[in-house]
């Protein structure tokens, strides 16, 4: 796994969470500053703290990512606080602002295209439209939608078994068989395993498109 800034730093299998948490934090900012970028007056000063207190946070990632360095518990629990914040505002704003979904982010190739990795918070309010092809064209696929990726037939019957009585067993066999294909690293089992408690716990709408880009990402 490439960190995720496209700087083409080769990630240590023990970063690859940290890289994905970025993306996280990533995709909230992008589709942020994109509503930011309307000018519309409902909730700018919502929008405007979201993006200024997201920011800092998506930064001291890169710059963790970047030292080799794992976080400190509190500020992977700032970080886990703020994305919390920022989804619930989606919940909460997604009615008004069309540009912001209450649920799932599933960001158009054209918007892909055009995510500021350095800095996602800026990516529609700190460039001209006049200038899509400024980034550089080889950081364009890394960071797959959600939801993007060849179909899934097991994760989808995983997905859909998530609140039955079969659900552990379909689980560890899921898992089972991504280890035996693609040997994640213990932080990424680790994190595996938040997500698939994610959606036993019904948090299906943010469990669903992390693991869809994981999987992208591990093609
Ligand atoms: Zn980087």
């Amino acid at each position: 796994m490439n960190c995720i800034c496209g700087c083409g730093q080769r990630l240590a299998a023990k970063q690859s969470d940290l890289n994905l948490l970025a993306g996280e934090v990533a995709i909230e900012l992008v589709v942020w500053d994109k509503a930011r970028a309307l000018r519309s007056p409902v909730a700018a000063a919502e929008i405007g703290a979201i993006l200024s207190e997201g920011a800092p946070r998506y930064q001291l990632l890169l710059a963790t990512i970047h030292a080799g360095d794992d976080l400190g518990r509190l500020e992977r629990e700032a970080i886990g606080e703020w994305l919390a914040d920022s989804r619930s505002a989606r919940k909460r704003l997604g009615g008004e602002l069309p540009v912001v979904p209450k649920k799932k982010i599933s960001l158009s190739k054209e918007d892909q295209a055009r995510i500021d990795r350095v800095h996602p918070e800026r990516t529609f309010s700190g460039h001209s439209w006049e200038a899509p092809a400024e980034a550089p064209a080889e950081v364009e696929t890394e960071m797959p939608p959600a939801g993007a990726g060849a179909p899934d037939p097991e994760l989808d019957a995983l997905i859909a078994a998530a609140d039955g009585d079969d659900y552990e067993r379909l689980a560890v066999a899921w898992l089972g068989r991504l280890i035996a294909t693609s040997s994640p690293s213990l932080d990424e089992l680790r994190w595996l395993l938040g997500r698939l408690e994610d959606l036993r716990s019904g948090r299906r709408d943010e469990a669903e498109p992390a693991l869809r880009r994981f999987l992208a990402e591990r093609g």
